[in-house]
């Protein structure tokens, strides 16, 4: 996000937790707030001390909450058989990277209520104990940042509700109109505007206040140009997923694909095929039959000293069952596969015989083939 470093400071249930330096920016912001104003405000007369304190507990509880809202998007997500790459907490609240699109409408509506819902739960739990806590008499430094807790966290549902890609409830609209209409792109598209308009709106918003003399909504404008683009950019990629979704992989496989025969050494392989190859990674045939898969990068761990007595055979990841695909497959499915930190390839096979192989670069060959017929 922004380019800027982020801090990975653990995982929860198996999903990354991640921290952009956007976020530490927003942290203090909402400390020192809560410590200058609101609080000295709602509980007068107190120490500086504790409204530091009651300030830095309370921004951290909040944080938390919005780690719990995309954690509950994270995990609906998951369950419905898309992988969750990563939270991260950056200056606009989280994110929750997924590695695919939702399944279909149904899952994508899920995926997107399950945030606002868990930030409506946490919005009434903390409302009905902040009024139980008063009501039995305990200190008020006690319910009053429990109070805000509640109105802050309603506030984010209602405003990730706002429908406006990316948005929560800009999904929730993506999701409808694509079980209406059956056609995910048409969806983006309507989505896509829905999220650029809320843009434009924040953005008008804050015009409208400067024009009446407060800089008070100038974030606002931030916040819309940042919205509008993120809605634009993502309608881009989803014309490029549509297309990639026509193109079989048969059409963009390398073929026929270079091969490393299993037996031969490592220093073989190096002085035939890394010299003179573009490729990263190659299919391991061994009495013509595929048995896995040499990563370069594999072969560069090992000490160069011992290259001539290990065989290719010996660094080849074996489990390739999940990276064999049919000829007719569609790219788009692939995709995930190609990841970096994934295989990093697919093989085609035909009839037990292999094919091609497809790998990152065929794709953004293709993506660059499209773009320039648009254009
Ligand atoms: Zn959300």
């Amino acid at each position: 996000m922004f380019g800027l470093p982020s801090l990975r400071i653990g995982k929860l249930f198996g999903i990354p937790l991640e921290v952009d330096a956007s976020w530490f920016f927003i942290f203090f912001l909402v400390a020192s707030t809560l410590t200058t104003s609101y609080f000295p405000s709602a509980l007068p007369d107190r120490e500086p001390v504790t409204y530091v304190a009651l300030g830095f507990v309370t921004a951290l509880a909040f944080f938390v909450s919005l780690v719990l809202h995309e954690l509950a998007h994270s995990l609906v997500a998951r369950a419905g058989g898309v992988r969750i790459a990563r939270v991260t907490l950056f200056l606009f609240g989280g994110v929750s990277q997924m590695e695919e699109e939702p399944k279909g409408p149904g899952h994508e509506f899920v995926v997107a209520m399950a945030g606002p819902l868990t930030s409506v739960v946490l919005a009434v739990t903390f409302w009905f104990s902040h009024l139980w806590l008063a009501a039995v008499g305990a200190p008020d430094f006690l319910w009053v940042p429990i109070e805000y807790l509640a109105l802050i966290n309603f506030t984010l549902a209602i405003f990730n509700l706002l429908p406006g890609f990316p948005l929560d409830g800009g999904r929730v609209l993506r999701a409808i109109v694509w079980g209406l209409s059956g056609d995910l792109l048409k969806a983006t598209k309507w989505a896509s505007r829905s999220g650029q308009a809320l843009g434009t709106l924040f953005i008008a918003v804050a015009v409208f206040g400067v024009l009446n003399g407060t800089f008070d909504f100038i974030w606002l404008a931030v916040m819309g140009w940042f919205l509008s683009t993120l809605a634009a950019g993502a309608y881009q990629q989803q014309l490029v997923r549509s297309s990639l979704a026509e193109v079989p992989v048969e059409r963009i496989m390398s073929s026929p694909p270079v091969l490393a025969p299993a037996e031969i050494s490592l220093d073989e392989m190096a002085h035939s095929y890394v010299l003179g190859g573009r490729h990263k990674r190659y299919p391991v045939v061994q009495d013509g039959r595929v048995i896995g898969m040499v990563d370069l990068d594999r072969v560069n761990e090992v000490p160069r000293a011992d290259w001539p007595v290990v065989t290719v055979a010996e660094v080849a990841a074996r489990d390739i069952g999940d990276i064999v695909v049919a000829p007719s497959t569609p790219v788009d499915a692939v995709l995930a596969r190609l990841e970096p930190d994934g295989p990093g390839a697919v093989l085609v096979v035909e009839e037990g015989r292999l094919a091609g192989i497809v790998t990152r670069s065929d794709v953004i060959r293709l993506v660059r083939e499209t773009a320039q017929q648009r254009d």
